[in-house]
This record gives C-alpha cells, sequence and structure tokens, in this order.
C-alpha cells in the first residue's frame, strides 16, 4: 500500500510568490550588490516584526553570532558558555574568535538550557574568579528557553545573552517576540529555515550603537577615511540587495508558515501519541513554538524501533527525517570542553538517543502527512 513517491522534505524553501516583486526592482535600477534599498526595507520590516529597535541584514545567521561575539568582546581566553543541544554554527564562532565553549545540557521541560545547570556553571566559575563573557541560549526547534529562569541567573552574574532564534523566527516568549530577550538576537534566512533568502541572517538588538558597530565590522571595518584605511579586522558579512528582496517577500507569509507548521506538528502529535512509547517535544507553558521542526521522542523499552531504524524505514519510501542533534559536548571537535549536565541524567544525551525530526515542509500535503504516520505504524507494528 504504501509506495516510494515524490520526496517529501523535513523543511525546504516555500516561496510565496511576492519575492519576484523585490528581486526584478533590484535588477531594473541595477542594484545588483551588497547594500541598497532591499537590505534597509528588509531591516526595518524584521524589526518591527521583532519588536526591536534595529537589525542587521548579513549573509548568514552564523556571522550573526560571531558579530554578536565581537561586540561582547569575547577574545582569546575567554570563555562562553553555550547549549549544548544545538546545530554546531551555534557553537563555530566562540573558536573562531579563540575562546573556550562550556557547554550547558537541556532541561526535560523545554529541550531548551537548563537554568539549574546554567546556575550552577556561573557559581562554579564565579568561585574560581571566572565568568563568562556570553552565555548563548538557543530556542531549538522552535521553542523559546525559559527566559524568566536564565535571564535572572545571568543579570545576577551581569552576563549578557546572545539568543540564538536561528530557528524561533515568529515564535514569541510571553508578550516578546523570539530573539528579542537576550542582548542580542540571531535569526537565519538558510534553505531550510521558516522563511528562506537561500541563506543570509540577521542580527537584532536595542542597542543602536552596537548595531552600527556590527554595520562596521560586517563591511571590512573601514575607517572614516577617504583612502582605504583599517585599524580593526572586518568581515565581509553583508546580505546582497537581491537576497534582501526575497527576504522581504517571505516576511509577509511568516505568520502563515508559522501557522502551517504548527499544524503539521498537531496532526503528528494526534495521530502518533496514541502510541504508548511515542512522545512529542513538549509545549512550553511560556510562549508559542513555531515547531519548525516536528520532534520526536521514541522511548525503546516501549517500542522496539530506534530513531535510525525509522530514519533509515523513512527514507525506503523516499521521506527525510533525521536525528534530534547531537549534542555538541559529544562531538569529537569539542571533546575536551567542560560539560554541566541538568542533574543526574545527561538530558540532551538522551534527547538525541531517542529523538526524531519528522518531516515539517509547509508545502506539504496532507497526504504527505498520512504518509508518514503510516511509514512509521508499517515499521513499529511488524
Ligand atoms: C541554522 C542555524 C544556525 C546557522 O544559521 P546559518 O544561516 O545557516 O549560518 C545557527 N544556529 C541554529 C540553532 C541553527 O539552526
Amino acid at each position: 500500500m504504501l509506495e516510494r513517491g515524490d520526496r517529501i522534505y523535513l523543511s525546504s524553501p516555500h516561496m510565496s510568490g511576492l519575492e519576484q516583486q523585490y528581486i526584478s526592482e533590484a535588477f531594473e535600477t541595477n542594484w545588483i550588490a551588497p547594500l541598497g534599498k532591499n537590505v534597509d526595507c528588509f531591516e526595518k520590516e524584521l524589526a518591527t516584526y521583532v519588536g526591536s529597535e534595529g537589525a542587521v541584514a548579513l549573509s548568514s545567521g552564523t556571522a550573526a553570532i560571531h558579530l554578536a561575539l565581537i561586540l561582547l568582546n569575547v577574545g582569546k581566553g575567554d570563555i562562553v558558555f553555550c547549549s549544548s543541544l544545538t546545530f554546531v554554527a551555534s557553537a563555530n564562532p566562540i573558536l573562531y574568535q579563540g575562546a573556550t565553549p562550556v557547554f550547558i545540557d537541556s532541561e526535560p521541560e523545554t529541550w531548551n538550557m537548563s537554568p539549574e545547570a546554567l546556575k550552577r556553571a556561573l557559581k562554579d566559575y564565579a568561585a574560581k574568579g571566572q565568568k563568562p563573557k556570553a552565555v548563548i541560549v538557543v530556542n531549538l526547534y522552535g521553542q523559546s528557553a525559559d527566559y524568566d529562569r536564565i535571564k535572572s541567573i545571568c543579570d545576577e552574574y551581569e552576563v549578557p545573552i546572545v539568543e540564538d532564534a536561528a530557528e524561533s523566527l515568529g515564535a514569541s516568549y510571553r508578550d516578546k517576540k523570539s530573539g528579542t530577550i537576550g542582548k542580542f538576537g540571531v535569526f537565519s534566512f538558510n534553505g531550510n529555515k521558516i522563511i528562506t533568502t537561500s541563506g543570509g541572517g540577521m542580527l537584532v538588538s536595542d542597542d543602536a550603537n552596537l548595531l552600527s558597530k556590527a554595520r562596521f565590522y560586517a563591511t571590512q571595518a573601514k575607517d572614516p577615511a577617504r583612502h582605504y584605511q583599517h585599524s580593526h579586522i572586518g568581515f565581509n558579512y553583508r546580505m546582497s540587495n537581491v537576497l534582501a528582496g526575497i527576504g522581504r517577500g517571505q516576511l509577509q507569509v511568516l505568520d502563515e508558515r508559522v501557522a502551517r507548521k504548527r499544524e503539521i506538528f498537531n496532526f503528528y502529535c494526534e495521530s502518533l501519541s496514541v502510541v504508548e512509547g511515542l512522545s512529542f517535544m513538549p509545549d512550553s507553558i511560556h510562549g508559542i513554538s513555531t515547531r519548525w521542526l516536528t520532534a520526536m521522542l521514541i522511548d525503546p523499552d516501549k517500542v522496539k524501533v530506534t530513531s535510525s531504524e525509522v530514519v533509515d524505514h523513512l527514507e525506503r519510501y523516499n521521506i527525510e527525517s533525521r536525528p534530534v542533534w547531537k549534542p555538541l559536548h559529544l562531538q569529537p571537535l569539542f571533546k575536551d570542553a567542560v560539560y554541566y549536565p541538568n542533574g543526574e541524567t545527561d538530558v540532551s544525551r538522551q534527547l538525541f538517543e531517542r529523538g526524531i525530526c519528522l518531516p515539517s515542509d509547509t508545502k506539504m500535503s496532507q497526504r504527505s502527512e498520512l504518509l508518514v504516520v503510516e511509514g512509521i505504524f508499517d515499521l513499529i507494528h511488524r
């Protein structure tokens, strides 16, 4: 009954049709350049959407994290705390700066940074007379971390938060939009994100002075002189005017995309939670998740298949799925890094071992959703 059909994607670009007018305008005015009207407008439109003082459009989310660390004066030998359960891009910029990452476990309630583990880590380092230059808090799979607790702990130790909201554009935390709680917020418009510019990112903040410094570093750090003069290391990190045009068209359908992602999550949840041993990433009580990717847990004591077998099985039907992010403290790249688990159990390791992300493509049909569910039933009921 199940057949191999057209590929069903995890999360692929979904154009609205509005993008083309902005791209055409860039072509007609010959602004095929970094910077231009689309870049200015995209920054203003995104800042208005999330409610931040300003925004800087960049070539990637990774570049945005890197600039945030530079603006927080992270340098050689400094310590930066970071969520462990995330994509490597959250932590790579720590290495770019020659700093040392310390990884913090997840809490079971949100799968995001454990306030308990964070508190323990800050206390330990304070006892040694040390403190991190920044804490990078990731909002996993579209869900905000528990900022009431995380922020009050960070405020107590006077450590700034960089909010990695690459996966949570469109989500909220209480009455604020995701990405606006930390000193800096970071978004990504990579091809698999909820809206895309094919590749790109955004740095947001309420500190206009720091944002203008971000623009300075993102355009090769030119001193104010007619001749080319440089006193600082700069980067070529700006978003192009053509790609910003795609972003303007995408931003207009962001709320629709969020609604559709949540609908897909709800369908999986209703169809699969009936099976004992299958459960889903919990809904935080503090805000609304975008459900960028639906993440499901398989309890090996109750369901006799592993997440890896599910990925292989779905692949037979041309359905793309993947394990939950492999925690960074388990990566060869960070094998020497210090790690603070939530408590007795290593929560992020357990989520990795049991978790799987299901296709959450906003273009997918209801029939495709059903195929994914049938594919999973097909495997677990053999
Ligand atoms: C995608 C992603 C990034 C990096 O964004 P790019 O635009 O691909 O550089 C950073 N952090 C997280 C959590 C992500 O999912």
